[in-house]
């Protein structure tokens, strides 16, 4: 019994539990109807099939899975066929998309990832491991033990190789075989530890989170690419605020946006990310769209505002100097973290308008409110006053004169002061239109 418990611990173990549906209470009708059929399809071809991963456990707890993944002996191959829509996709590792309806089933072969002859970096980095394997070492190569439970849609039984079952009614995340190794193959592991605890309200295990702090800076050694998708999932998975907190328990922070654990200690830029992250879940959790762009332009606005001011301070003028920050800290941030094109020009969007809401006077309100991205700017001013870090008056002014009619609008304009006026003189050769309060 003790021995089975350690080598079981270990990852060792290939002994295997066959749970029955008394036991853990899942039913065959609680999968979507594609997902059963893609089980169904392949064991009638001679194949065992199972569904696996973050939608066994999803269910066992009683949340509704994102998507459904599949795992089978079949080779590719061998499945695509057995399917009227169905590719095989992936060049690292290759596995089947199957099409039905609306839903897309993710098909996978068993694969092993033999320790010994997966190729690693001089960290214990595995860089290739795509060898197909049998269910029990396609169970070992998974990282969590509670990600390692097989759901047979015929039989209704859970097989179990790692304690997954018992872990989940604990409420525990463990990972199996040894977690430092486990973490030194794959580091993202950590962070995936962190979301899925504060997703599933479950709690790392000692050993578990032990070795977190220690082996964080090998986030450094993770393509950005990938640093940047599972970011991404951490922070629309409706939990970013707490997967924030655990991330700095952890001590895992501070490998993952350069200089956001300094962000952190600043009062105002925590108030301020905090503030933007609650706002966020907010959001996800009543399935409401929520923008990526939005989110890294806050978690980077302290940042850029730091680096703005000195420049500043050096003599630059306010409007260079935020430009300069902003390509300064977003050279730095994505050369760790691969933000796409298309976000950073939408978050230096946002930042370049902060200082346009200062300027109320004249013609400008009256473009600013006009611009595409008014919207997102203003929602950003608005986490911006309510960290304190521009006066809460500036914030409304703005709500009211968004909602204001022609009149009220020409109200509220302030007078316009010293160095605006000299600007608007260099204009003057070009009238501005006067405000139209229909396109207002
Ligand atoms: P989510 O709810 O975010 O989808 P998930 O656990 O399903 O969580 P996926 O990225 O969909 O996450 O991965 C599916 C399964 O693949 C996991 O449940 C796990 O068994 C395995 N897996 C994913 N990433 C890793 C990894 N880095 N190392 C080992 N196994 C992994
Ligand atoms: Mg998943």
């Amino acid at each position: 019994m003790i021995k089975r418990f350690i080598r079981r611990v270990l990852g060792l173990s290939d002994q295997v539990d066959r749970v029955p549906r008394e036991r853990h209470g899942l039913a065959r009708d609680a999968l979507t109807p594609a997902a059963a059929k893609v089980c169904t399809v392949l064991r009638e071809a001679g194949f065992s099939a199972y569904v696996v991963g973050g939608a066994v456990r999803d269910l066992l707890l009683g949340i509704a899975p994102k998507d459904f993944d599949v795992a089978t002996d079949a080779r590719p191959e061998q499945v695509k066929p057995l399917f009227r829509r169905a590719l095989i996709i992936g060049r690292r590792f290759r596995l089947v998309h199957v099409m039905m309806g609306a839903e897309t089933v993710e098909v996978s072969t068993f694969r092993a990832a033999d320790p010994d002859t997966a190729e690693k970096d001089e960290h214990g980095r595995v860089l290739r491991d795509n060898v197909f394997g049998t269910q029990a070492e396609d169970a070992r190569r998974r990282d969590f033990t509670v990600n390692a439970l097989y759901f047979d849609p015929a039989s209704e039984e859970v097989v179990d190789f790692h304690g997954g079952l018992a872990d989940l009614k604990k409420r525990v995340l463990r990972v199996i075989g040894d977690p430092e190794t486990r973490y030194r193959e794959d580091p993202v592991r950590m962070l995936r530890g962190v979301r899925l605890g504060a997703k599933l309200g479950l709690t790392l295990e000692a050993a578990t989170r032990e070795p977190i702090r220690r082996l964080a800076p090998l986030m450094e050694r993770v393509p950005p690419a990938r640093l940047f998708d599972e970011m991404l999932k951490l922070l629309l998975s409706g939990h970013a605020s707490a997967c924030l907190r655990q991330l700095r328990d952890v001590g895992l922070h501070k490998g993952l946006l350069p200089l956001l654990d300094v962000i952190l200690e600043q009062p105002l830029g925590e108030r301020f990310v905090t503030l933007a992250l609650a706002q966020t879940d907010e959001r996800v959790l009543a399935e409401r769209p929520v923008s990526p762009a939005f989110l890294f332009a806050a978690l980077l606005w302290h940042e850029v505002l730091a680096a703005s001011k000195a420049r500043e301070a050096r003599g630059e003028r306010s409007i260079m100097a935020l430009e300069n920050a902003m390509d300064e800290v977003l050279d730095t941030q994505c050369a760790k973290l691969a933000i796409t094109r298309r976000l950073t020009a939408t978050m230096r969007e946002i930042w370049s308008m902060q200082p346009r809401f200062e300027l109320r006077s004249g013609q400008r309100p009256y473009r600013m409110v006009e611009s595409p991205r008014y919207r997102m700017a203003y929602d950003f001013l608005a986490v911006r006053a309510a960290s304190g870090e521009v006066p809460a008056e500036l914030e409304a002014w703005w709500r009211a004169f968004h909602s204001a009619d022609a009149e009220t609008r020409k109200a509220m304009l302030l007078p316009d002061t010293g160095p605006r006026k000299r600007r608007r003189r260099r204009r003057k050769k070009q009238p501005a239109a006067p405000p139209t309060p229909a396109s207002a």
